[in-house]
């Protein structure tokens, strides 16, 4: 498996910030580089501003936002990084996901801040390249190094990661009907851990495939795949698909068993432990009793388990 994500070159520790400092992200270099291949990429080295280099920031201007000089703001690459962007983003259709480095007028996701004319600033910005990235490529997981300290996010984030590896791979190896069905089967059990509503606006696309509209419908599944995904998953929802999974198990396990899975259960919809503790009970019951279509359920391990990404939600 060889997953590679685009981020923020100063974020691997590359010293391309404009004091010639770096912002080398612990997590991102002694465990995500465990599992995934990084591409760095510098948009403002990219575009040649060099180093050191004046500071650049985000400026509330008549024609709209610009990419200024800090100090002075008759220096303006905004079109520059725009152009480098959208030349970019080609290169970039490969990559599974992107950490984007925030607060960064370049990089930033969402909150950079906007400076008016007075120097005051507002957090309502995003990155010029940041921008052009994701207006291109909407469906693709991104996050920044910040918001991965969060448990929720980091492991929304990495699981859709993997989910459109997965995606990816089914491009790779040719898609057929049968693939898309059987690739929304798969995660079902996640999209209904997401977004109940979303997973059911996604069931008749698939009801109505064939080898006519297969590539219409899978950009259609993609864009809504994916979405779904964006939508934090909760307790409750977690909870409502451990009891289906149960529901596989309710003829084969005592009644002692399904009494301790219930208990268990509540404990983590409220909180008390975390997700790792139903679904370790849960797999210890499918090792006994296994079932196909649940064991195909890629919900029972997204990730590798040791990135213990439920250890922590
Ligand atoms: S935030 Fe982006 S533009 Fe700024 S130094 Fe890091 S990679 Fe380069």
């Amino acid at each position: 498996m060889n997953i590679t994500l685009g981020i923020s070159s100063c974020l691997l520790g590359n010293e391309v910030r404009h004091d010639g400092g770096h912002k080398r992200n612990v997590y991102v270099t002694n465990t995500l580089s465990c599992y995934f291949s990084f591409r760095p990429y510098c948009p403002e080295m990219a575009i040649g501003l060099g180093l050191p280099r004046p500071a650049i920031r985000l400026t509330r201007c008549a024609g709209g936002i610009r990419l200024t000089g800090a100090v002075d703001s008759a220096v303006d690459v905004t079109d520059d990084m725009k152009r480098w962007s959208e030349g970019v983003i080609e290169d970039m259709r490969e990559l599974s996901g992107f950490i984007l480095k925030s607060n960064s007028p370049s990089c930033g996701m969402e909150r950079v801040r906007v400076y008016d004319g007075n120097g005051v600033p507002a957090r309502d910005g995003v990155g010029v390249f940041a921008s052009v990235l994701m207006n291109a490529m909407p469906w693709l997981p991104v996050e920044e190094e910040g918001r991965l300290n969060d448990p929720m996010l980091r492991e929304n984030f990495i699981e859709r990661v993997f989910v459109y590896y997965r995606w990816q791979l089914l491009q790779k190896e040719g898609l057929t009907v049968f693939g898309l069905m059987e690739f929304h089967q798969r995660h079902k059990f996640i999209l209904l851990a997401h977004d109940e509503a979303g997973y059911r606006r996604l069931g008749p696309l698939i009801a109505g495939l064939n080898r006519n509209n297969l590539e219409q419908v899978s950009t259609q599944y993609l864009s809504g795949m994916m979405t779904c995904l964006r939508t934090r998953a909760s307790r409750k929802r977690h909870t409502n698909v451990l009891m289906h999974v149960m529901g596989f198990l309710k003829n084969k396990i005592s009644s002692e068993d399904k009494q301790e899975l219930i208990e268990i259960m509540d404990s983590y919809r409220h909180g008390r432990v975390p997700l790792i503790v139903p679904v370790t009970l849960m797999k210890h019951h499918l090792r006994n009793h296994p079932d196909d279509y649940i064991g195909n359920q890629y919900y029972m391990a997204p990730y590798p388990e040791e990135l213990m990404l439920r250890n922590m939600i």
